[in-house]
């Protein structure tokens, strides 16, 4: 009920840009600057929680950035997906950029899921939304891509506003799953996790668990069990991309000479 009545509210409503307010546009030229006018950057957040996908960010989630992804989420303002999906869409590509990991063939979006509840209080799942307008402008630059919204909650998470890093590791330890039949959808290319915000890492964490732990389906002449077979199932990569993260995650280069220590032995 809430979608029709977002979309007839969007023609008598004035028409603000999410970011910063300014009249006669969803979006101003300033804040999607801001919101994908820099190169896509690997962030860390710290401490970084045992597991984490190497994850590309499109912008510091501060001010106007901040604003737009408040406005699509909480709002309903869905003439953002657009620009929000153009700027996962450049994450993504840095994430999915060649030599950056094992895989190949189109690329399998998956986002990390929303709780059912927060979906019914919003009216519309933003990550979604978001990571299948992500998809069509890949697609639309000639970058084979699609959404596998293969991970689900498997039981009730608390919300995690409110909780610190490790409250929001408990939290959502063991919380996601593959769906039935899920596992073989992600032999079909290069899956890349997607999410439109990080803040202290634990949902990416736990969203790549639950797809590192499905069962790999049989996939003929590919060795069980084999790096070069892992990476043609495509599903022990582990890497991910956000529209938004803290700016102190940007901040990689903190120690240059410091040994990144990541669960897996990735990097
Ligand atoms: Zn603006």
């Amino acid at each position: 009920m809430r979608g029709w009545w977002r979309e007839i509210a969007g023609l008598v409503l004035p028409v603000i840009c999410g970011g910063c307010g300014r009249p006669r546009t969803e979006l101003c030229a300033t804040c999607a600057h801001a919101l994908a006018g820099a190169p896509p950057r690997r962030v860390r957040p710290a401490p970084e929680p045992a597991g984490l996908p190497v994850v590309h960010a499109a912008a510091p989630y501060a001010d106007a950035v901040r604003e737009l992804l408040l406005a699509h989420k909480e709002r309903g303002t869905l003439a953002l997906a657009g620009p929000l999906g153009f700027a996962l869409a450049g994450a993504v590509t840095a994430a999915a950029r060649p030599g950056a990991g094992p895989g190949d063939g189109p690329l399998l979006l998956v986002p990390v899921p929303s709780s059912r509840s927060s979906v019914r209080a919003r009216g519309h799942d933003p990550t979604r939304r978001i990571a299948l307008a992500a998809a069509a402008r890949l697609r639309r630059s000639g970058r084979p891509a699609r959404v596998v919204p293969v991970l689900r909650q498997r039981r009730y998470v608390a919300d995690q506003a409110g909780l610190g890093a490790r409250g929001r590791l408990a939290n959502l330890s063991g919380a996601l799953e593959v769906v039935p039949g899920g596992a073989r959808l992600l032999t079909a290319g290069r899956v890349v996790l997607v999410d439109d915000l990080m803040t202290t890492g634990a949902s990416l964490a736990e969203a790549a668990r639950a797809l590192g732990a499905v069962r790999r389906p049989f996939i003929p002449g590919i060795p069980h069990g084999s790096p070069a077979g892992s990476a043609q199932r495509g599903i022990e990569q582990r890497v991910a991309a956000v529209i938004a993260s803290s700016p102190a995650s940007f901040e990689i280069n903190r120690n240059s000479s410091e040994t990144w220590i990541v669960a897996g032995g990735e990097r």
